[in-house]
């Protein structure tokens, strides 16, 4: 094969594989082109590839999957190459086939070899033949249900009826008896031609405990075919994967080696090139079984490249201009451990139902050779009901599979969004789950688990209560000195020149609706200047300052320090603390400056001298009435009446030194 040189490539995908590509290809000096539907006008793939195209209306099949409105914008914009990551055209043979049409590469395998794979039954034809292990089953032409029963009847149960042309979990029915196999079937049948167009099924003994272990492999156009060594991607839920991870736990070096040889069988057997997966069902018994073989990147491939220090898109790129693999097996290396959790916007708790609806806020652990984010997502960013409602992938390695873990659950902690429901703090209880720990996985990981999952109390605690008010005083004095006219008005500064040291504002949480009244005391600043507050709630005190950082609230508490991530969007408040978020409400009620109505004196906080008085005894005064003028640290601050009433005693005349929390000023009872 000859080079073909690439400098410009069209993606056609959207999302964070979409941004993926994009920032190798970057790498590599390629410019890129996007396409856009109209739901994606403002995403971050649009914002970082070189050039966008319109493609069409946000439905998949009138945008990304236009395989004729994607040639063409290739053509016009003269990108010679297109990546179609994965899912939407990229598994498509006839796609591959026009854009070959067309003079352009299409990055990834021949159009055969995607053919070869895309049926189960036929993938399954070809790889007995290759001498590949398959479950026991049948994957044959004939359709008629007596003969899917006889043969089921023959294979034995538990087993599974797969719609052949399946992907994505769907179109899979687990059949426990021989009574319910031709309803499993028909229903099966039905969601397959539903789905895939197609309602052809194969059927195979259904395995109790196996994993799932897949095997990254990659081909030139030179015959060199390796692999990249193997995923477990065991736990799943509905047939799908959640948590992916590098090396596969406890796998012996010798299975390893006999899967590697499989695979590359499997991908020699097919003429492959380019980046593929070869997937094996593993049995408890040490036996392995294909599956089926995916012609194109994975989802989980990053954890491949944390393992090996490679970037898999790279050597996509590499191929796809007729390059050589960089590598030879030999040369390759596992190093160390690496997990990708999937993040999305659903909730486990409602049967892992897609959410949808605006990203008010997102915040992502800080990157490093440890950890990784992949996304395409970010704060005020959508998540639609017209795509996959993956945020993000967060993949993290580290030396081994326990020291990886713990970063995953370190991550998992700094991983924060608000806004619609996602799955992390599922996944985080589930990267702390004991048997996930000890690395006890099989495909069924979930259903046994999953219920004792999401288990850990969603109550609000004084702590968190006591961080909500602290934000929401902080915020309101920011606010208050912003808005004042008078910058050293003691009435509108909400922290230094409090002058009344009993002022206090009263703020309303509902949480779960329950009202929690908070009443936030002024005091002293620390030695560090960090407005302090003694505050009430639950019938309790807790002497509380701090301050925010990037979101972060970092409150000193009864002298114990603790720091809680925090969004705050109109009167919603999002706190977040070990990969759990509690959404608070701001009550209508809160912020009433009840000094007004409650205080009777007026005292000073901090040391100055009193330079004027402007009233007496007896003396009715009005609001915003100035009433003794003070000077502090070379500046002069009035201090002002703030409601109607009438002055009892004046404690201090013009030149007297007056220290904090001395009484300045009294009034009259109401
Ligand atoms: P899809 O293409 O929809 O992803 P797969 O054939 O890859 O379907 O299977 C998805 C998952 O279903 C596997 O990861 C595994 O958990 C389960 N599975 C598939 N075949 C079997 C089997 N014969 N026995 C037990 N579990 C199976």
């Amino acid at each position: 094969m000859k080079n073909h040189k690439i400098n410009k490539i069209l993606i056609a995908n959207r999302g964070e594989i979409a941004c993926r590509i994009i920032k190798t290809a970057h790498k590599m000096g390629i410019e890129c082109v996007a396409v856009y539907s109209d739901a994606d006008e403002f995403s971050q793939h649009v914002k970082l590839a070189d050039e966008a195209f319109y493609i069409g209306p946000s439905a998949a099949k009138d945008s990304y999957l236009r395989a004729d409105k994607i040639i063409e914008i290739a053509k016009i914009s003269n990108a010679s190459a297109v990546h179609p990551g994965y899912g939407f055209l990229s598994e498509n043979a006839t796609f591959a086939k026009e854009c070959a049409e067309n003079g352009i590469i299409f990055i990834g395998p021949p159009t055969s070899a995607i053919e070869a794979m895309g049926s189960k039954s036929e993938a399954k034809n070809i790889m007995s033949k290759a001498k590949v292990p398959l479950v026991n089953g049948y994957h044959g032409e004939d359709q008629t249900e007596a003969l899917l029963q006889s043969e089921a009847d023959k294979i034995g149960y538990p087993l599974l009826i797969k719609a052949t042309a399946g992907g994505g979990g769907k179109g899979m029915r687990v059949v426990k008896n021989s009574n319910d196999f031709i309803t499993a079937l028909r229903s099966c049948k039905r969601e397959s031609l539903s789905s895939f167009g197609d309602e052809k099924v194969l059927i195979e003994k259904y395995l109790t405990k196996p994993r799932h272990v897949e095997l990254q492999i990659f081909a030139d156009s030179f015959g060199s075919v390796i692999h990249l060594f193997e995923r477990d991607c065991s736990v799943q839920r509905r047939h799908q994967k959640v948590i992916e991870e590098a090396p596969a736990p406890g796998l012996s070096v010798e299975t390893r080696n006999k899967m590697g040889s499989v695979a590359i069988a499997a991908a020699k057997a097919i003429g492959y090139q380019g980046a593929g997966t070869v997937e094996f069902l593993y049995d408890e018994d040490g036996s392995f079984y294909f599956m089926e073989m995916n012609t194109r990147l994975q989802v989980e491939h990053p954890v491949t490249e944390m393992i090996t220090g490679l970037d898999l898109v790279e050597w996509q790129l590499l191929v796809a201009s007729g390059g050589a693999l960089p590598l030879t097996q030999q040369e390759l290396n596992i190093s160390g451990h690496a997990f990708e959790a999937r993040i999305y916007a659903e909730d486990p708790s409602n049967d892992f139902l897609p959410t949808t609806g605006k990203i008010d806020f997102m915040e992502v652990p800080l990157e490093s050779q440890f950890v990784r984010v992949d996304s395409g997502i970010v704060a005020g960013d959508s998540v639609s009901i017209y795509y996959d409602p993956m945020i993000a992938k967060l993949i993290v390695w580290d030396r081994d599979r326990s020291a990886a873990l713990a970063r995953l659950r370190g991550a998992l902690n700094e991983f924060h969004v608000a806004g619609l429901t996602t799955n992390i703090e599922f996944l985080h209880d589930l990267a702390c789950h004991p048997s996930f720990s000890n690395a006890d996985l099989d495909t069924h990981f979930l259903d046994k688990h999953g219920s004792e999952l999401n288990s850990t109390s969603d109550e609000i605690t004084d702590e968190l209560l006591a961080a909500a008010t602290l934000q929401v005083m902080l915020e309101q004095s920011q606010s208050g000195q912003q808005d004042s006219n008078d910058q050293y008005s003691p009435w509108k500064q909400k922290d230094g020149w409090r002058l009344n040291q009993d002022n206090y504002h009263q703020v309303e949480f509902i949480y779960n609706a329950i009202k929690y009244p908070v009443t936030a005391h002024f005091r002293a600043k620390n030695g560090k200047g960090h407005q302090s507050f003694l505050i009430e709630l639950n019938d309790k005190e807790y002497l509380v300052n701090g301050f925010i950082s990037n979101s972060n609230i970092r409150m000193n508490i009864d002298g114990k320090k603790v720091s809680i991530s925090c969004s705050i969007e109109q009167n919603k408040l999002i706190l977040f603390k070990n990969a759990k978020a509690w959404q608070l409400e701001i009550g209508d009620n809160s912020l009433v400056d009840t000094q007004d109505d409650t205080q009777a004196n007026l005292t000073a906080p901090m040391p100055g001298t009193v330079i004027s008085v402007l009233v007496n005894v007896g003396d009715e005064v009005i609001p915003e009435q100035p009433l003794i003028v003070m000077e502090a640290m070379k500046m002069e601050h009035t201090i002002r009446a703030h409601k109607k009433t009438r002055i009892k005693e004046v404690l201090y005349a013009v030149g007297d030194l007056v220290d904090d929390g001395s009484e300045l000023i009294s009034f009259e009872e109401d």
